[in-house]
């Protein structure tokens, strides 16, 4: 595989760097307040959504040159959020714009690129449902007239509160083995009986909006139309999600990694 960096991607990291040394650092100050700001300017500097498909206002990056940019984006907290490529919208727009039907592009998809909406995944569940091992599945879906009702709990939802909808992994099918019976649902958070119980409290915890959710789907009714791609397919979907997404969230790591060198390094320097 070649990594050599081409001359266009060299100058958008550079571009990035710059974004993030001016204008997203010394906003650092005011938390993610500033957020929908920073957003313009990415906008304005054509760094905006640096993973998002074209159509979408993105640059439609390939995997490399995501990586390049996200590791940039990284050296602030605020670099992710602010460039449009933080977790969780990250890996659920990449999702999105390769299984949604145009109706849930529409709905979906589009108003979370644009920014105007946030999102969740909720596939982990409190034990004994599923966590390292997702075949302890135990949020079922069950066939009702005209859709499914779900219900169970999940925990560690990221962004949960105030998300307008949620990536539900689900079991739909209990007469096969996990991995064949599960589908992904989209759910909307102001659906009847979605219910956010609190916010979970981890280490870092205060790094991005919405916090890391603890969720009841009690009796939950969604239409068939929310099934996102196909039933079933969960298992399948799933890696597709986030697989990619533990190298986007390392990249980011990279980025704010060396920056605390860098801190550590100037403190160390001046104390001395
Ligand atoms: C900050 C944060 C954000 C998160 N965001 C999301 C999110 O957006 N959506 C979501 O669905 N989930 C999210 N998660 C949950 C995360 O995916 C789970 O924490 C992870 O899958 C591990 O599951 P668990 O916490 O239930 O741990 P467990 O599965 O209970 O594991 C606990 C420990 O036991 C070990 N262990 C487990 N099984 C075995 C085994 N068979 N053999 C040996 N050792 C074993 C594990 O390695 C671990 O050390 C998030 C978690 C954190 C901390």
């Amino acid at each position: 595989m070649d990594f050599e960096l081409s001359p266009d991607l060299i100058e958008l990291r550079d571009r990035v760097a710059a974004f993030v040394r001016d204008e997203v650092i010394p906003a650092e100050k005011n938390g993610a307040r500033d957020i929908q700001t920073l957003r313009d300017k990415a906008r304005k500097a054509g760094i905006y959504g640096p993973q998002l498909p074209r159509e979408f206002g993105g640059l439609g990056l390939g995997t490399v040159a995501m990586c390049v940019v996200f590791e940039e984006a990284g050296r602030s907290l605020l670099g992710p959020l602010a460039l449009h490529c933080a977790a969780p919208d990250e890996g659920n727009m990449h999702l999105l714009s390769l299984y949604a039907t145009p109706e849930q592009r529409e709905r979906y998809l589009r108003p979370l690129a644009e920014g105007k909406i946030r999102s969740c995944f909720a596939m982990t569940e409190p034990a004994p449902g599923a966590g390292s091992d997702p075949t302890m599945l135990l949020t079922k879906a069950t066939r009702v007239d005209g859709g499914w009702e779900i219900s169970g709990r999940k925990w560690f939802a990221t962004g949960a509160d105030g998300s307008a909808f949620a990536i539900a992994m689900v079991v739909t099918d209990p007469s096969v083995p996990t991995h064949k019976g599960a589908t992904m649902f989209l759910v909307p958070t102001n659906a009847p009986g979605f219910k956010l119980i609190r916010s979970v409290a981890t280490m870092g915890g205060h790094d991005g909006p919405g916090g890391h959710g603890e969720i009841e789907f009690d009796h939950l009714r969604v239409p068939d139309s929310a099934i996102l791609g196909k039933l079933g397919e969960g298992f399948k979907m799933s890696q597709v999600r986030l697989t990619p997404a533990r190298l986007t969230h390392c990249m980011r790591w990279m980025g704010v990694a060396r920056r605390s060198i860098e801190i550590a390094m100037a403190y160390a320097k001046f104390s001395g």
